[in-house]
């Protein structure tokens, strides 16, 4: 499976401090993208899935991480992979983003979805000019999907406490932001980004 990176704990993708893996890769062009840099084929580490989960199941525990939000990318490119590390994480709250719509999922994969472990979707493409900055979701027209009704609550209440936050975390002489950006912000941000490294660079 192809992944660009992931970060813990993160508490501003979803309720509780959880972990948050982004997949490379994504043949999707939304205007306003937030993550470009990830759409790349040819980018990222690619693992094992069964590798993959033992690491991803450690951090889990060690940290007592409550919940997993799986974004990219586009995580449906690589669909089997995704469902095979789904069923193998042990966390009940696994958060899921796509730029797909619920619709084309089901239609694709049916049941399978249902089943993969997977509690709840982020669906449909991002649309900069619907972007409401709101909690969870990067624009008006995605939609939340709760596949396991257990966890409706918790993110119902999460939704009704949670303003639009970011997280920045370092490693490795790299900045990386968790969370989605305000409304306009996403471009400026990845300037003021770049400003930081180059400035570091020559120090
Ligand atoms: S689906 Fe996500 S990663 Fe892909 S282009 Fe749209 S916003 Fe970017």
């Amino acid at each position: 499976m192809k992944v660009s990176h992931w970060l813990f704990p993160v508490e501003v993708l979803g309720p509780n401090a959880r972990l948050a893996l982004w997949v490379q890769g994504c043949r999707k062009h939304c205007a306003g993208c937030v993550s470009p840099e990830l759409r790349a084929q040819n980018g990222g580490i690619d693992y094992q899935v069964p590798e993959l989960a033992k690491l991803l199941n450690r951090i889990l525990r060690e940290h007592r991480l409550q919940g997993v939000t799986i974004s990219g990318g586009e995580p449906f490119e690589q669909a089997e992979e995704l469902f095979a590390l789904c069923e193998s994480l042990q966390c009940a709250d696994i958060l899921v983003y796509s730029g797909y719509s619920y619709r084309t999922l089901c239609r694709r994969y049916g049941a399978k979805l249902k089943k993969s472990g997977i509690g709840v979707l982020v669906t449909g493409p991002y649309r900069q000019e619907l972007n409401d900055d709101l909690p969870l979701r990067g624009s008006a027209n995605q939609q939340i999907v709760y596949l396991k009704d257990e966890l409706r609550e918790s993110y119902r209440a999460y939704l009704a406490e949670e303003k639009r936050r970011q997280q920045m975390f370092v490693a490795e002489d790299q900045i990386f932001l968790a969370g989605i950006p305000p409304a306009g912000r996403a471009e400026v941000q990845r300037a003021e980004i770049e400003k930081i490294i180059a400035k570091e660079a020559v120090s």
